[in-house]
């Protein structure tokens, strides 16, 4: 690379590199998201001219529908374009606090809810005001994978607590209560689960309640999938009696209705930790774009059927997938639940391809198959031995059928 010389033009060899890098010793405990590596590999071999069906991603196939997009517009035009309070619009919280009161059954107000810039943002600073470095921290394995990384960034210890496909991915609670010590401070729950399309059973959200309450622990629950869930109502264990002060729940707008790029989610949660999340939000983003929040209000405030009419698609196609999948010899599909990802196990079809782990199928399904898809190892620690890949199904009906139907080919033809 070379850059001008200031003073004659005289292009120069750029000297970005030339000194040692020096980075702090947490970025070494620092994960990250695979799901955006995999999904640069799609755009470069696309740009080969390759043809790939991607799924990869974990994003809704929908566009965001017209009216919140002009309600985006309007604000623009209304010039809403300057900074706003760290915690959120007054009006979006309390539009929030409606919703949540209305979708889990606990009284909130606006003070109990933050706006940050995505659910994940709020993941983390749940985390970065809970959590003292030494804390443990039990997540989902299979998880999302932000949660491993988050709790080890800020010196916490992360203990992976198994989901079982025996269990159709739920916790095997018993397991669950073995791994609290002294030194735990927080269990994470997902409902509806990314990668597994599983749902925590309401049963077990119970039990867990009572090791929370016995233990003296916190929860962070991340339910932005509450709304794409294949068996109604929704529950999330903030209801259960006496999790209200122990919990923080996190939702957002990407989800529900395919808003992923405007980058909006928030808290729930008591209203003397609120101050302390906004206060994160202050140092970290001083607050999310006013634009994005008043489309955000007018998403929540008008008809919810544009996001209805998503599930209802999600829920066909979970069908569909699962259908398909179990029909390639060595794959074993349980149906999802909610959210828009399957799980299959391919522990069969790995050994009769001839290939070690998941890994190397999925480099085989992308390079020669022509499908993205993920392994297991993208979503937390492993404590398992069978192969598992993850498929979004946030793709049409004809991409999963000819995507799937790729896979069933390269199956077939190594085996
Ligand atoms: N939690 C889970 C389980 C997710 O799957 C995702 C998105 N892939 C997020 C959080 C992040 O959502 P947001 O876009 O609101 O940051």
């Amino acid at each position: 690379m070379t850059s001008a010389n200031s003073s004659t033009g005289t292009p120069q060899p750029a000297s970005w590199e030339a000194q040692p890098l020096m980075l702090s010793e947490r970025m070494a405990r620092l994960g990250t998201e695979t799901a955006f590596d995999v999904l640069a590999r799609v755009h470069a071999l696309r740009a080969e001219g390759r043809d790939i069906i991607s799924f990869g991603l974990g994003e809704p196939d929908f566009e965001t529908p017209d009216h919140i997009k002009a309600a985006c517009k309007q604000a623009l035009d209304q010039n809403h374009t300057h900074y706003g309070p760290s915690q959120g619009l007054p009006e979006l919280r309390g539009a929030i606090a409606e919703y949540f009161a209305r979708t889990r059954g606990v009284p909130v107000g606006p003070e109990n809810v933050v706006v940050g810039p995505g659910a994940k943002p709020m993941l983390f600073s749940a985390m970065m005001a809970l959590v003292n470095p030494g804390d443990e921290v039990i997540y989902p394995s299979p998880g999302y994978p932000i949660y491993e990384s988050v709790a080890d960034w800020i010196g916490a210890k992360s203990v992976p607590a198994r989901l079982t496909e025996e269990s159709e991915w739920s916790y095997d609670v018993d397991e669950l209560a073995s791994l609290v010590t002294p030194r735990t401070k927080a269990i994470v729950l997902n409902r509806g689960q990314n990668p597994t399309g599983g749902m925590l059973l309401a049963v077990d959200m119970d039990r867990i309640a009572d090791i929370v309450l016995k233990n003296d622990l916190w929860v962070i629950t991340d339910e932005v999938y509450s709304q794409i869930v294949f068996e109604y109502p929704f529950a999330s264990i903030l209801s259960v009696p006496g999790m209200a002060a122990r919990t923080v729940a996190i939702d957002g707008f990407s989800k529900t209705y395919a808003m992923t790029g405007w980058r909006i989610g928030y808290a729930v949660c008591r209203a003397d930790l609120a101050i302390h999340l906004s206060r994160i939000e202050t140092n970290l983003h001083s607050c999310t774009s006013m634009l994005t929040q008043r489309a955000a209000l007018c998403a929540l405030q008008s008809s919810q059927e544009p996001s209805h009419a998503m599930a209802a698609a999600f829920r066909r196609r979970a069908r569909l997938i699962t259908d398909l999948l179990n029909d390639i010899p060595g794959v074993r599909c349980v149906t999802p639940r909610g959210a828009f990802y399957v799980f299959p196990n391919v522990t069969g079809a790995c050994r009769s391809m001839g290939f070690a782990s998941a890994n190397e199928m999925c480099d085989h399904l992308m390079l020669e198959a022509g499908v993205a898809v993920l392994p297991r190892t993208c979503f937390g620690r492993r404590l398992e031995n069978e192969e598992y890949i993850r498929l979004s199904f946030a793709t049409s009906d004809a991409n999963i059928v000819e995507g799937v139907g790729r896979i069933k080919e390269a199956v077939r033809s190594l085996s």
